[in-house]
């Protein structure tokens, strides 16, 4: 009984580890649940106890309020605690602050679940860390060769670009809350844009807690703290998808909508937003990234969750590697996580 096999399977709550009697990112309540990151289709309220970097809960308490789970206990990256059978630590993802990689020790064997994670360049949290072990548990969201993601420079600088070109006209940009909104800004300033930046309230909240972390955003201005409107054309405006088509932007003056995401690679995703300018940034790994982790963390056997399962699994195959595909229920793509 040592392999993982025999202390890990899959039911409807998620992932399952009997060794520490726990659940990975469940998506029902369940008494112990461990979190890897904050996102929804990951992070949900209702559990007995919840096992997460400080970050992540910090997270999780603007989401869902300070009584989310009964028992909250934060675990920072490369603390060690021993949980029924089995130990956990985490280890960064490199997906969103907070982001972690479940590291689970048991009977000599070590099984990694890195939850979502990216390799490409990212400030606004910890480096993904390669960690060697038996099992690696990858997702697959961008799991086909199709998928290459460009540098975040030189997606931001088509906004730059168009505002440039376009002086009059306010550039409304699409983020999710959590992860995006704030890549988007540190890109933003690291390309030397140090105007204010507008933000639709709902962004708000997740700024100012990655601010608390150190995360510097510059000059940050609600919309609903600007008396003339029409004083926004030629800025630039952050808001959620939801509002990039509906009556809250109707009142932005003569609007160039941008929507930021991974998924603005394919033509017809962004035809669907509406997005005249289509900005490709992904909190994921594209392909050649997830056969450079595989290989860096050089694993027996490699599991695959949430995405395009069965081109990773044949690939990982070919690449001399036991492969299966893990089936998960209610990962759901592209709702504040892409
Ligand atoms: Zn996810
Ligand atoms: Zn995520």
């Amino acid at each position: 009984m040592q392999h993982p096999r025999y202390w890990i399977n899959t039911n409807e709550n998620g992932l399952y580890c009997e060794a520490l009697d726990a659940y990975i990112d469940p998506v029902n309540p369940v008494h112990r649940a461990i979190i890897t990151h904050g996102h929804a289709d990951h992070a949900r309220a209702g559990h007995g106890e919840v096992y997460a970097t400080p970050e992540t809960m910090a997270i999780m308490r603007i989401r869902y309020g300070e009584e989310h789970a009964e028992k909250q206990i934060e675990l920072a990256y490369n603390d060690k605690i021993a949980l029924n059978k089995g130990e956990l630590i985490f280890k960064p993802a490199g997906h969103i602050l907070g982001s972690a990689q479940a590291v689970i020790d048991h009977n000599d064997h070590r099984l990694v679940i890195s939850g979502d994670y990216k390799r490409s360049y990212d400030p606004s949290c910890a480096s993904f860390e390669v960690t060697p072990c038996d099992v690696f548990v990858t997702e697959a969201t961008f799991g086909l060769p199709v998928f290459k993601h460009p540098p975040i420079n030189q997606e931001v600088n088509k906004l730059l670009a168009s505002l440039a070109l376009f002086p009059d006209r306010c550039h409304l940009v699409g983020v999710y809350a959590l992860g995006k909104c704030q890549r988007v800004i540190l890109a933003l300033r690291e390309l030397g844009y140090s105007k204010p930046i507008y933000m639709h309230g709902a962004l708000l909240k997740l700024c100012e807690l990655y601010s608390s972390y150190g995360i510097e955003l510059g000059n940050i201005v609600p919309v609903n703290d600007v008396e003339n409107l029409k004083s926004l054309a030629g800025e630039i405006v952050l808001a959620p998808p939801s509002a990039l088509n509906d009556r809250w932007s109707r009142k932005l003056p003569n609007v160039m909508t941008a929507m930021a995401s991974g998924w603005m690679q394919i033509r017809a995703r962004s035809k669907q937003r509406r997005a005249e300018l289509p900005i490709i940034i992904s909190d994921h790994c594209d392909w050649p990234e997830l056969l450079q982790t595989i290989e860096e963390v050089n694993p027996q056997e490699v599991w695959v969750t949430h995405g395009r399962e069965a081109a990773l699994v044949h690939q990982a195959k070919l690449m001399g590697y036991e492969a299966k595909a893990l089936s998960l229920i209610g990962r759901s793509e592209g709702n504040d996580d892409d």
